[in-house]
């Protein structure tokens, strides 16, 4: 909707995936909303970040554009295959189990197996789906119309002057402008680099590149292969387009003196599985490249505006997060604008929800990549610099302490009430830790059989869970950097350790409330996630645990090989399936 005397309810700097989630679910959720949405370059326009994660699935559901994104043919990403950790042998980590996944037509519905896939998409027709959508949806979108300058007073803003001399004003003003990060720069917003990973990557596009498995109907594996100086990525973005990447620390690359297409052509043609993979392919031979230095912006709001997406933080690109985050944060905060506009819940509450969630989840995201970094054994021309980025992290790479490490940036932020980090439950996370230190990862909950929660020094508030266009508040306790929700899982755990202490006993109680209400089929699955949910109020010291050797433990162990963590066994060529 086009305001006639230029004020709008919300103005957005960025038509990216940012700006278009956030547009998109204000209209729809309130379609009297006057919605302006600036962009400057003119779509289609290529970006980098391809590579998608089941959860974006759920949010361009709810956006309205799914079946949209399923129309353009994108690959349906099934999991990843890498070349990471203590040997070289590649592994698979897969979002469903391959055996059910079956062939179905294309386009398909947001139904069935379809919930748990994600996309490998080509940024520059993603983006435009996106940004016509919501145009569609009643945003009024101008491209072409760069902001030049944001106008302030103080931490409010009182407008933005536009390239073209004109100016536009809002109540609500959101910098998804992506890496220019317009807004924060302006307003003077300063950025932790809680890391010390500092890389650089270089791309170009591929034309019948062969993909390394094919898996039902259009579906495949993205690929990542170390190499001893960096990693490579390559992602099947069509049914002939490739996107092939190689990422390496900043400093690496200025002591090679190589340009970035010779550096970029020796790394590709010394991989030898993207270079099987690529013997019939061509290039643009346009070698892109970018700076891709995690941060995390030190706060998300001000007094009429906000960040959003990759202008609030970035998480190095080994785990294809940035657009989970950017999509799931466009979503809360459009509901965060809604309920700022209908008035019923504290203001200051609703901002700081929506700052704490954001820069929680990039902070535990850089921490997981820095795990990455630090404990790949491939990386063999950077072992100094793994060795910095451990040292500079307090990280000890066995699986207990690096464990104890990576549960102080919480393993409950991703999703509210689950358990888990960057695509991979609990299990799944242990198990990379499994293969990355070579030595078991054990279970808290198997050392240990008396479980008392400790909520000592905890302070009783509120989290805001997302539904249907609103927010509603679910009771938590707050400790430090923690917050643990009364809801879904934790709730009725917390209910099984307040009548005993005993393992046993809780196990027993969970099994009858399952069985009470779930199908037998569902039971394990629930009695999986139950555990991974306690073993997290262990690690984030919710529940002391003590061993009773009088009585009986729980015996949990992390597998080495499981449907979703598994050693590869694709055969590369043309004919390869899965
Ligand atoms: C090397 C690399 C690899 C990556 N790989 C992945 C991956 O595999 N998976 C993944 O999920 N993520 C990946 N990412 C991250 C992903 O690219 C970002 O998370 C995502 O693009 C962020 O979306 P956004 O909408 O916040 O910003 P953007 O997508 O950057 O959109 C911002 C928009 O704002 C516009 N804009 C900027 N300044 C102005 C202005 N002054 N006025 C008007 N418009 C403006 C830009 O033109 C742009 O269209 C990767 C990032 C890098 C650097």
């Amino acid at each position: 909707m086009t305001a006639a005397n230029g004020h709008y309810d919300v103005a957005i700097i960025g038509g990216g995936p940012g700006g278009t989630t956030v547009g998109t679910l204000l209209r729809k959720y309130d379609p009297a909303l006057r919605i302006l949405i600036l962009e400057k370059e003119k779509f289609p326009r290529d970006h980098i970040g391809e590579s998608q994660l089941p959860p974006i699935s759920v949010v361009l559901d709810e956006m309205g554009c799914w079946d949209k994104v399923e129309a353009a043919n994108f690959p349906i990403k099934v999991g990843a295959t890498f070349r990471w950790g203590s040997n070289p042998e590649l592994w698979d980590f897969e979002f469903l189990p391959l055996k059910d996944f079956a062939d179905e037509p294309r386009p398909a519905r947001y139904e069935g197996q379809r919930k748990q896939t994600a996309f490998q998409v080509d940024r520059s027709i993603y983006d435009q789906i996106l940004l016509q959508h919501a145009e569609e949806k009643g945003c009024e979108v101008r491209e072409e119309t760069p902001v030049a300058r944001i106008e302030h007073e103080g931490d409010r803003i009182t407008g933005l002057t536009l390239e073209n001399g004109q100016t536009v004003t809002a109540r609500y003003y959101i910098d998804a402008s992506g890496y220019s990060g317009i807004v924060r720069r302006a307003l003077g917003v300063r950025s932790e680099v809680p890391t010390t990973l500092l890389n650089v990557a270089f791309w170009d596009y591929w034309e019948n590149a062969e993909w390394a498995v094919r898996i039902g109907v259009g579906g495949t594996r993205i690929q990542i292969m170390s190499q001893a100086a960096g990693w490579i990525w390559f992602i099947p973005l069509g049914p002939t387009r490739t996107s092939i990447g190689f990422v390496c620390p900043g400093e690496f690359y200025k002591k090679s003196g190589k340009t970035p297409e010779a550096l970029y052509q020796q790394m590709i043609s010394g991989e030898e599985r993207v270079a099987a993979l690529t013997r019939n392919a061509t290039r643009t031979g346009h070698v892109r490249s970018t700076k891709d230095w995690s941060f995390v912006a030190e706060r998300a709001y001000g007094e009429n505006w906000f960040l959003v997406g990759e202008a609030a933080g970035f998480a190095d690109p080994i785990l294809s997060a940035g657009l989970t985050l950017t999509h799931t944060g466009g979503r809360e905060l459009a509901y965060t604008i809604l309920e700022l506009n209908r008035g019923g819940h504290d203001p200051a509450w609703l901002k700081d929800q929506y700052d704490y969630w954001q820069r929680k989840r990039v902070r535990q995201h850089i921490r997981f990549a820095d795990f990455w970094y630090a404990a790949n054994g491939q990386f063999t021309e950077l072992k100094e610099h793994c060795q910095s980025i451990a040292q500079e992290a307090g990280l000890k790479l066995t699986p207990a302490s690096a464990w104890r490490w990576l549960a102080q940036g919480g393993f409950s932020n991703d999703v509210v009430g689950q358990a888990g980090i960057g695509g991979f439950d609990l299990t799944g996370a242990k198990q990379i830790m499994q293969l990355f230190t070579a030595r078991e990862a054990k279970w808290e909950l198997s050392d240990f059989n008396v479980l008392k929660l400790d909520l000592n020094r905890a302070t009783e508030g509120w989290i805001p869970l997302y539904h249907d266009g609103k927010i509603t508040r679910a009771r938590c306790y707050h400790r430090g950097e923690y917050r643990l929700a009364v809801t879904g899982m934790f709730e009725l755990l917390l209910r099984c350790l307040d009548q005993s202490a005993d393992i046993s006993a809780i196990y027993q109680l969970l099994l009858n409330t399952f069985q009470a209400k779930a199908t037998a089929k569902h039971v394990p699955v629930l009695m999986k996630h139950a555990m991974q949910c306690l073993e997290v109020m262990i690690n984030e010291g919710w529940v002391t645990a003590k061993l009773d050797p009088r009585k009986p433990r729980l015996e949990l162990s992390t597998p080495s090989e499981s449907v979703m963590v598994h050693p590869n066994r694709d055969q590369i060529g043309p004919a390869a399936t899965a």
